[in-house]
């Protein structure tokens, strides 16, 4: 049998079952320190753009854009964070933009004559905090123009640096740091999970930050014991299935990519 039978989680998931009690009370000291370590990282809105014409009538780069309005990004993003949420929107530090669409090879063939375009702005958490409890999608006018805030300030930017794209948003859909929460199982919507803060690059947090939990057969994977972002998560589900299967399988992929190598040049 394969032993991947093993509960996998990212380091959040420990909260609640240190919580729990009895059951997991010799290990509890164990569990609050790794949870110590660490706070959640950002939340992020995430905005989902509809856009009518192809990669090539559009004119759309598959590269990633990082708009950033600040030299000095610590003292941009703190000052951000701590601002009233209705200053926000107008005072956004850091826009990620990516046209999915164009690095799809099989995107024309399922979606003709339509792209499409996302945006990541970072946001609190506290600032939405209010909506947490209410229904998703029943969450009111006030959240909603809220959000829309948001979206309207960096569509304007959209628009400065993609021109050609006036006339062409077909829809736009927005999601808060509550969606991530919902849709994600994110825990204050912080999709990049545990926060990059200097105290979490430490050696020592990033040693401790293992596959291996306290908790006897709970295991942790993913960004949250390596770094964040899909390349991240990766290499922590590897760094994973290696302390479950104790084995090295970053060897065993050295040794596979020597192998095909050599097949390679026999053929
Ligand atoms: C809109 C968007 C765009 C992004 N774009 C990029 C990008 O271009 N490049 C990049 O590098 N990164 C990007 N990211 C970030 C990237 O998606 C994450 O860094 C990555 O998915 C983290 O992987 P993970 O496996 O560690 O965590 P996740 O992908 O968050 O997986 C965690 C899993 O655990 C599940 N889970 C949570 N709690 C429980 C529980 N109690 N019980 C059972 N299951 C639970 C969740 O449902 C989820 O499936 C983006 C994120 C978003 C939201």
């Amino acid at each position: 049998m394969c032993p991947l039978l093993e509960p996998t989680c990212s380091v959040w998931v420990m909260l609640p079952l240190f919580l729990a009690g009895p059951l997991i009370v010799l290990k509890q000291q164990g569990v609050k320190q790794q949870l110590g370590m660490v706070r959640p990282g950002l939340g992020m809105m995430s905005v989902f753009i509809c856009l009518q014409g192809t990669k090539e009538d559009l004119h759309l780069p598959s590269t990633n854009y990082y708009v950033y309005y600040d030299t000095d990004m610590d003292q941009a993003m703190e000052r951000y964070v701590s601002m009233p949420r209705e200053e926000a929107a107008e005072h956004i530090p850091l826009l990620f933009i990516a046209f999915p669409s164009a690095k799809d090879p099989t995107w024309e063939d399922r979606f003709p004559d339509r792209s499409s375009m996302i945006m990541l702005i970072p946001s609190a958490y506290e600032w939405f905090e209010e909506w947490q409890a209410e229904p998703k999608g029943k969450r009111g006018s006030d959240y909603e123009t809220f959000k829309n805030s948001f979206v309207e300030t960096s569509m304007s930017v959209v628009m400065k640096l993609f021109p050609q794209l006036e006339g062409k948003v077909e829809s736009v859909t927005a999601g808060s740091p509550l969606t991530s929460q919902f849709y994600l199982a994110a825990p204050r919507g912080a999709c990049y999970g545990a926060d990059h803060d200097l105290g979490r690059l430490h050696p020592r947090v990033m040693a401790s930050l293992r596959a291996q939990s306290p908790i006897p057969n709970l295991y942790l994977t993913g960004q949250d014991i390596f770094t964040c972002g899909l390349v991240g998560a990766l290499q922590g589900a590897l760094l994973c299935s290696s302390a479950i299967l104790k084995r090295n399988l970053y060897s065993d992929l050295k040794d596979l990519g020597s192998r095909i190598q050599a097949q390679k040049k026999k053929n």
